[in-house]
């Protein structure tokens, strides 16, 4: 699928995208990168913002939502280690980007949003991209998707109160989960591993999200 693509306006953008903010960094699985190098970032942010899309910096989705910074997204898809054969859970769809990412490294994604709008946008443009192994639903994600557990990977893109407890339940036996944790302005990125019949989490990196909602998230107003 990779071979085929049409290269864009952006792909020198792209290319340097991935040397200067993700190998240099110290990321260098080249499945990861060579999906980074394909994945057309800027046809997921709003039009008036696709020059900017290959910088360094996260970027608004509408909404009142934003797709992360490049090297957050390079990050957080490492730290699952996917070898091709995977389910994989998405929690915040938002532009969709994140879960284009994922399905091009796992064999089947599922992406779950609360902004049907968002949620819509999103699965047009996954299935333009051709990326017929990724699912969007509409659904409040900090719950996770009971039915299609369990999941080898389970990436939250929102901040949440706590590592929700059903998604841990969702991971299966050596799974992982990659979420940020925290409120406005001081949050980790956290690393959840199932092993056994325990679970082991530690701390990766300082982060800035927006609020995890639903009933595991943050309510309106707790997030000041
Ligand atoms: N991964 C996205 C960026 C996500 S921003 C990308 O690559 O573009 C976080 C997203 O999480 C937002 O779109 C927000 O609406 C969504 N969200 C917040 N709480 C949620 C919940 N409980 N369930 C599902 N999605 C949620």
């Amino acid at each position: 699928m990779i071979d085929m693509f049409d290269p864009s306006p952006f792909s020198e953008q792209r290319l340097r995208m991935v040397a200067e903010q993700i190998e240099r960094r110290g990321i260098h699985d080249p499945r990861l990168l060579e999906a980074m190098r394909w994945v057309p970032r800027h046809l997921f942010v709003d039009p008036e913002f696709q020059e900017a899309a290959y910088e360094d910096c996260p970027l608004p989705i509408g909404n009142g939502q934003t797709i992360s910074q490049p090297y957050i997204v390079a990050l957080m898809t490492h730290l699952l280690r996917l070898k091709g054969s995977e389910t994989v859970l998405e929690v915040g769809t938002g532009s969709g980007y994140q879960a284009a990412i994922l399905g091009l490294l796992a064999r089947q994604v599922f992406t779950l949003e609360v902004y049907p709008a968002l949620a819509e946008a999103a699965a047009r443009l996954l299935a333009e991209l051709k990326l017929t192994n990724v699912e969007v639903r509409v659904a409040d994600g900090s719950l996770g998707l009971p039915e299609k557990a369990p999941y080898q990977g389970i990436l939250v893109t929102a901040a949440a109160p706590c590592a929700p407890g059903p998604l841990l339940e969702q991971l299966g036996s050596g799974g992982r989960l990659v979420i940020p944790v925290g409120a406005r302005g001081n949050q980790d990125l956290q690393l959840w591993q199932h092993k056994g019949t325990r679970f082991f989490s530690k701390d990766i990196a300082p982060v800035a999200f927006v609020p995890l909602r639903g009933s595991l998230g943050w309510k309106e107003n707790e997030w000041r």
